[in-house]
């Protein structure tokens, strides 16, 4: 794991906040605003060190806290360590957005093979779980830890279920919502929301890392508000759940689909 430090002193601030995927699309607009709203932020990325040092390097320069973390959210050990620098760096996480995740190539499920849907299973609900169990061990107060926010990064796919494309990537969002649903109300008496957000076609590369790079501009027809999406557009719902704003708000499975 490498650890990029753009922060010379460990930052005192009650808003620590992870996001996992934050490199690149909607965890990047996220990691932006959040910092612009106070969070000191951790921007795991995967393999895109470049992509993450940019947004840092953004967060910097208009004044807020920011480091590069990257970590496979699909790997124990890589999650537990970047945690702990995490601890030892910013200080203990008040909040949390389950943003990493992938696609595949757009198939009917008679082509798949388990190795793709291990992946997609791995990296999208595994994952999430991880960062989530984490999480929870700093924020719950029974770990002695004063509360926080979690967003888990579903999909619209997840009611969709998105045929003869990647019905197990529907499949796993839908995994990400009962996990929603569940873990809301189990930590609810330790302080800590969690809610998930349900984009539906946005503007991002997952597009192209699945094959088709134009999707958005493909399907756009069927989205009843004439277009696709942006990042910062799922971005302010994000951060609005991460915030005291919010603070009634858990258990909540929040579309931004243009009614998609
Ligand atoms: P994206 O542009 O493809 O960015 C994916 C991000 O996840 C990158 O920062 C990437 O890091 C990171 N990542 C991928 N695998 C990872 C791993 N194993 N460990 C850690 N980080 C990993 O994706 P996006 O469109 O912003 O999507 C973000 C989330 O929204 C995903 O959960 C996705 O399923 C969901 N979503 C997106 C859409 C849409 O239309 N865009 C719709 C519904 C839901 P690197 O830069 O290092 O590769």
């Amino acid at each position: 794991m490498v650890l990029h430090f753009c922060s010379r002193r460990r930052p005192v601030s009650d808003k620590v906040l992870l996001v996992t995927g934050g490199s690149r699309g909607i965890g990047a607009a996220t990691a932006r605003l959040a910092a612009a709203q106070g969070w000191a932020v951790a921007v795991n990325y995967s393999a895109n060190s470049l992509a993450a040092d940019e947004v840092v390097r953004a967060i910097r320069a208009s004044g807020g806290t920011a480091m590069a973390v990257q970590a496979d959210v699909a790997d124990e050990a890589q999650v537990l360590r970047m945690f702990e620098h995490i601890d030892a760096k910013l200080g203990r996480l008040t909040g949390l957005v389950n943003n990493a995740g992938v696609v595949d190539r757009a198939q009917p499920v008679a082509e798949h093979s388990v190795a793709r849907w291990r992946r997609l299973f791995d990296i999208n609900v595994i994952g999430s779980l991880l960062c989530a169990r984490e999480a929870v061990r700093r924020m719950g107060t029974a770990y002695g830890g004063a509360g926080g926010s979690i967003v888990n990064l579903s999909s619209a796919a997840a009611r969709l279920g998105s045929p003869n494309e990647y019905v197990d990537y529907a499949a796993a969002k839908a995994a990400i919502d009962a996990f929603t649903i569940g873990l809301a109300k189990e930590v609810a008496p330790q302080g800590i929301r969690v809610n998930a957000v349900r984009p539906g076609l946005i503007d991002t590369e997952i597009h192209a890392s699945g094959g088709r790079p134009n999707r958005v501009e493909e399907l756009k027809a069927g989205v009843p508000l004439g277009r696709g999406g942006t990042a910062d557009e799922v971005a302010e719902v994000i951060v609005w759940l991460l915030s005291e704003a919010a603070s009634y708000t858990t258990m909540s499975l929040i579309d931004v689909s243009g009614a998609r």
